[in-house]
C-alpha cells in the first residue's frame, strides 16, 4: 500500500495555498491593468509562512516582481575551481495568474481559496502557485530537519509567465553572468495526468521535454475603399479571405517526433491489444501512425505537425464601409525541428499572393530537445515514480509555452512537469472555471520536492 505525505504537511500547504491564493495576482499585457499592490502583498506574505526559508536562504527581487532564492549548496564543487562554472540546479513556478472571468460561474468564489475537505478552490491552485507552495513547503521541512543541499539549488519564481515572460528571461540572464551553469531546469507543464491516453487506464506522468514554438503573423490586405455601393472585385477583405482559405486548405507537412514516437513505445504495453501490437512495431509503422495521428482528433493532430489558428479578424468599422485594410492574425504553433523564418515563407508560398503583406508580430522558435535518458532524466524519473508509483512515465513535447525556455540557453536538461495528479476536468480548469487542486495531490507535490531536493 502506497503512503501518503504525512496529513500535517498537506495541511499546512493547503492553508499556505488558501492564503496565497487569495492574492488577486492577474497578469496582463496593459502595465496599467496589473495591480501590482497586489503581487507585492503576495510577495509580503512569504517570509511570514516560509520562516526558515527566508532566514537560510538569499533572496533577491528580479525584473521587479520577480523572486530569486539561492539555497547555497554545501559541497564545494571543483568544477568551478576548474573554471567550468558554478553547478546548480533550479527549480522554477510562476505566481502571475490569468484573469478568472466571470466569477459568478464559479462554485466557489475564484479567489477566496475555499477549501472544501478535499480540494483547495480558486485560481492559481494548479497554475502555478500550487507548485510554488509545493517547492517551498518542501524546502521549510528540509530545512526543519537540518538538511542542506550538496549543490547550489535556485528557485525561480516568475511574476508574468502568463504574458511578458521576461522576468524568466531576466533571471536566466542574471545566472549566466554570475557563470552559474544549471545541471538541471524542472519547471510547470506536463503532470500527472488521469485518462490521458485511449484504452489505457493508467495515469501517465508526463514530462514535457522541449516546446514547440509560438509565432503570431500579421495578415493584412489594403484596397483604396469607398463606398460599399460599388465594391471593387478581390476588395482587401476577399483578399484577405483568400488567404485565409488557402492556409486552411494547405496544413504543414507530418512527421511523427522521436519523443512522440518514444511516448508511443511507453504507453504500448498498457494500451489495448490492436494499438499494443502497433506501438511495439512502429519503426515499421511509423509512416501510417503518423497519418493516423492527424486523422484521430486535434490533439493527437498538433503533435504530428505545425499548427495555424486564424484568431483575430478585422475589416472596416461601418457596415457601409469598404475596408481600406483587411488584417488578420494567425497564431501558429511551429513543431519541434521548423523555424520562424521557414514558417513564414512557406505561409507566403501557400498564400500565393504578394498582395498579402506577412508580418511577424512575435516569433519564439521551439526549444531544443532535452535528453529522455541521462542522468537528469533518470533522476527526475526516480522521483516521480517514488511519488506516483502507479503511473507510467514518459517525456512529450508540450503544446504551449512555460518559464523554462528562457533557460535552454544555459542549460540542456530543462524539464516541464508539475508534481500533481490532475483528471481530464482538472486539466480542462486551467485558464477556465473551477480551477481547484486535491489536498491529496498538493501533499503528494510536496514529498515529490522533498525526495528531489534531497537527491540534489
Ligand atoms: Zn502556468
Amino acid at each position: 500500500m502506497h503512503t501518503n505525505a504525512p496529513a500535517g504537511s498537506a495541511n499546512r500547504a493547503a492553508a499556505s495555498l488558501a492564503e496565497l491564493v487569495r492574492f488577486r495576482t492577474v497578469s496582463s499585457r496593459v502595465p496599467a491593468e496589473v495591480d501590482t499592490d497586489e503581487f507585492e502583498a503576495f510577495l509580503a506574505a512569504l517570509p511570514r509562512l516560509y520562516p526558515s526559508v527566508h532566514a537560510c536562504l538569499e533572496v533577491e527581487r528580479v525584473n521587479g516582481l520577480a523572486l530569486l532564492f539561492r539555497w547555497p549548496g554545501i559541497a564545494h564543487d571543483a568544477d568551478a575551481d576548474a573554471g567550468a562554472g558554478n553547478r546548480a540546479d533550479v527549480l522554477m513556478a510562476h505566481y502571475d495568474v490569468v484573469p478568472a472571468g466571470d466569477g459568478q460561474a464559479w462554485t466557489h468564489p475564484p479567489f477566496s481559496g475555499h477549501n472544501d475537505g478535499t480540494h483547495l478552490w480558486g485560481r492559481g491552485t494548479l497554475d502555478d502557485k500550487g507548485q510554488l507552495v509545493a517547492i517551498l513547503e518542501a524546502a521549510e521541512a528540509l530545512l526543519a530537519a537540518g538538511f542542506a543541499p550538496a549543490r547550489d539549488v535556485y528557485f525561480s519564481f516568475g511574476n508574468n509567465e502568463e504574458t511578458a515572460g521576461d522576468s524568466a528571461a531576466a533571471a536566466a540572464a542574471l545566472l549566466t553572468a554570475r557563470g552559474v551553469l544549471p545541471w538541471l531546469v524542472l519547471d510547470e507543464g506536463g503532470a500527472v495526468a488521469g485518462g490521458a491516453f485511449p484504452g489505457v487506464s493508467r495515469p501517465a506522468a508526463v514530462v514535457g521535454v522541449a516546446e514547440k514554438g509560438i509565432l503570431d503573423v500579421e495578415l493584412l490586405t489594403r484596397d483604396p475603399g469607398g463606398h460599399a455601393s460599388t465594391p471593387p472585385r478581390m476588395g482587401a477583405t476577399a483578399r484577405l479571405a483568400r488567404a485565409i482559405t488557402r492556409i486552411e486548405r494547405s496544413p504543414f507537412p507530418q512527421s511523427l517526433p522521436e519523443v512522440t514516437a518514444e511516448m508511443l513505445r511507453r504507453f504500448g504495453p498498457h494500451a489495448p491489444a490492436p494499438l499494443r501490437v502497433a506501438f511495439a512495431n512502429l519503426s515499421l509503422l511509423r509512416v501510417p501512425m503518423t497519418w493516423l495521428f492527424g486523422r484521430l482528433g486535434n490533439e493527437t493532430n498538433a503533435m504530428t505537425r505545425t499548427t495555424v489558428a486564424v484568431t483575430t479578424l478585422e475589416g472596416s468599422a461601418g457596415a457601409n464601409v469598404l475596408a481600406a485594410t483587411a488584417k488578420a492574425n494567425a497564431n501558429i504553433r511551429i513543431a519541434v525541428g521548423d523555424t520562424v523564418a521557414g514558417t513564414v515563407e512557406r505561409l507566403r508560398k501557400v498564400i500565393r499572393d504578394p498582395k498579402v503583406e506577412l508580418r511577424v508580430v512575435e516569433g519564439n522558435e521551439p526549444t531544443p530537445v532535452s535528453d529522455f535518458a541521462g542522468p537528469q532524466w533518470e533522476l527526475l524519473e526516480g522521483c516521480i515514480a517514488a511519488t506516483f508509483p502507479e503511473a507510467i512515465i514518459t517525456p512529450y513535447i508540450m503544446m504551449g509555452g512555460t518559464d523554462s525556455r528562457r533557460f535552454t540557453g544555459i542549460c540542456d536538461a530543462v524539464y516541464r512537469f508539475a508534481p500533481f495528479a490532475m483528471d481530464a476536468s482538472d486539466r480542462g480548469s486551467i485558464h477556465a472555471v473551477d480551477e481547484k487542486i486535491s489536498l491529496e495531490t498538493l501533499g503528494r507535490g510536496v514529498r515529490f520536492y522533498e525526495t528531489l531536493l534531497r537527491q540534489l
